[in-house]
């Protein structure tokens, strides 16, 4: 059994610079119009947030929110960026031959999202643990995959899919296994939710499905304070 916790690996940083610096396209025609497009979008994004706030009866001249609009349009495309980005990409040359069929389990990996229904923050952990099949990926990749995936407007029981999903494709494992704990402030803030109360979704693939004893012990390690 391998075991890990999310604190213990360098987080996503390094790799997102490197998967930036591929992106250095040697073609400049091609970046040029690519980067057109962007300010294109950008300036879209921004001026509905300035129609937003002329909505919410603000006057969006008045001192403290002459650059709102520009900085939220910039916070909503970063808190969006996944979309640019592809499992494939980071996954490409970290995956290995390795005869180690022992459960791999990475928990608390931070995440943070947009719920796609209001469009605010929804944030927590999620736990992934997969039964390897001679395939091995190292483990920051694994946070990446979340980060890729959370990184969109989403909804928790597509998110949770959609990694375990990920995973199962690029190492098709014996089984994988994804559990997100999050809190919602859409439900927070409207007072649905109490404060520390988190939704709890999960997804079992292949052993961790049909094997009770597998899933338990899984459970068992990540779920447990
Ligand atoms: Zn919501």
């Amino acid at each position: 059994m391998e075991y890990h916790h999310a604190s213990e690996m360098n987080g996503g940083v390094s790799e997102y610079l490197v998967i930036e610096s591929k992106h250095n396209c040697t073609c400049k025609q091609e970046k040029e119009s690519k980067e057109a497009a962007d300010s294109k979008k950008l300036a879209l994004i921004e001026n509905a947030y300035s129609t937003i706030l002329t909505g919410l009866g603000e006057d969006v001249d008045r001192e403290g929110l002459l650059r709102t609009p520009l900085r939220a349009a910039k916070a909503m495309q970063f808190l969006t960026k996944g979309y640019k980005e592809t499992t494939q990409d980071i996954l490409n040359d970290a995956i290995f031959d390795e005869n180690h069929e022992e459960m791999v389990i990475v928990k608390d990996i931070e995440l943070f999202s947009l719920c796609e229904h209001h469009l605010v923050p929804f944030f927590g952990k999620a736990h992934i643990a997969y039964l390897p099949n001679k395939k091995v990926v190292g483990l920051s990749k694994l946070a990446r995959i979340v980060e890729i995936y959370s990184r969109r407007l989403q909804v928790q029981e597509r998110l949770t899919k959609q990694i375990a999903s990920a995973i199962a494709e690029a190492l098709e494992p014996a089984g994988v296994a994804v559990v997100i704990e999050a809190v919602h402030m859409c439900m927070v803030m409207r007072g649905v939710q109490k404060m520390n109360a988190s939704t709890v979704t999960s997804v079992m693939l292949g052993r961790f499905h049909d094997d009770t004893k597998a899933r338990k012990e899984f459970l068992t390690l990540t779920l447990k304070k």
